[in-house]
């Protein structure tokens, strides 16, 4: 497995306003390592217990970006470090992320997941679960969290006109957002979607993060 050269290959599909977020979950230090020194940041895992364990042994200057659902019990091992939470879908985690986030003396930054794909299994918000929870008393006094944009993931199928459509639904939906709360926000600017499978069609459709695993490390067992 030549991490290096499948990252420059991935890199060259991948235009300057997009950032690749290489998704190392499973997978060694060394490799991650590998990556680093051909110059990416920016990483990927699911599992705060893995994170925190890797991330000490690793430069100190890497993004870790937590991609997977996040329970409230473990919001505190990566609290301290996490660059950006991708997959927040409710008010609940959102209060824990916010108390660790105070108790860390940080501003924690995240992404509302929304369920874009047909399968029913998939974690995620609608639009009006996504405005009950901004719009409650409750948020609007986690000072601690910033939300940053949209996450989602698409139906795993062959059906290429079906994912761009759903990513083209997950593109509406920050659109939306946008709109209504966040036109005078900056920091309200990504729309986290596309994995190996399908990352070129989310960047046709708007993505600002891609999130790459098994293009960039392989295979996971
Ligand atoms: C594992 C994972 C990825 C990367 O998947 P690949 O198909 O290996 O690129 C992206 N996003 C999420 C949320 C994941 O869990």
């Amino acid at each position: 497995m030549n991490v290096q050269a499948n990252l420059k290959k991935v890199l060259a599909d991948i235009p300057a306003h997009v950032r690749l977020v290489a998704v190392s979950k499973t997978k060694p230090v060394e490799m991650i390592q590998a990556a680093y020194e051909a110059g990416q940041r920016d990483f990927g895992e699911n599992k705060a217990q893995d994170l925190a364990a890797k991330y000490p042994q690793l430069p100190q200057d890497i993004r870790w970006h937590f991609i997977g659902h996040l329970q409230t019990n473990k919001v505190k091992y990566i609290a301290p470090f996490v660059a950006l939470i991708h997959a927040a879908d409710s008010l609940k985690i959102l209060k824990e992320i916010n108390k660790q986030a105070v108790k860390n003396h940080r501003i924690i930054d995240f992404l509302l997941e929304f369920h874009i794909a047909r399968e029913e299994s998939k974690f995620g918000l609608t639009m009006e679960a996504a405005e009950k929870i901004m719009y409650s008393e409750e948020y609007g006094q986690l000072k601690n969290i910033r939300l940053c944009g949209v996450m989602g993931m698409a139906t795993y199928t062959d059906d290429t006109e079906q994912i761009r459509s759903e990513f083209r639904q997950l593109k509406g939906i920050f659109q939306e957002l946008k709109e209504k709360y966040f036109s005078g926000a900056p920091h309200f600017k990504e729309i986290s979607m596309g994995m190996s499978g399908d990352y070129p069609i989310a960047i046709e459709e708007g993505a600002t993060l891609v999130r790459v695993g098994s293009k960039i490390f392989g295979a996971r067992s």
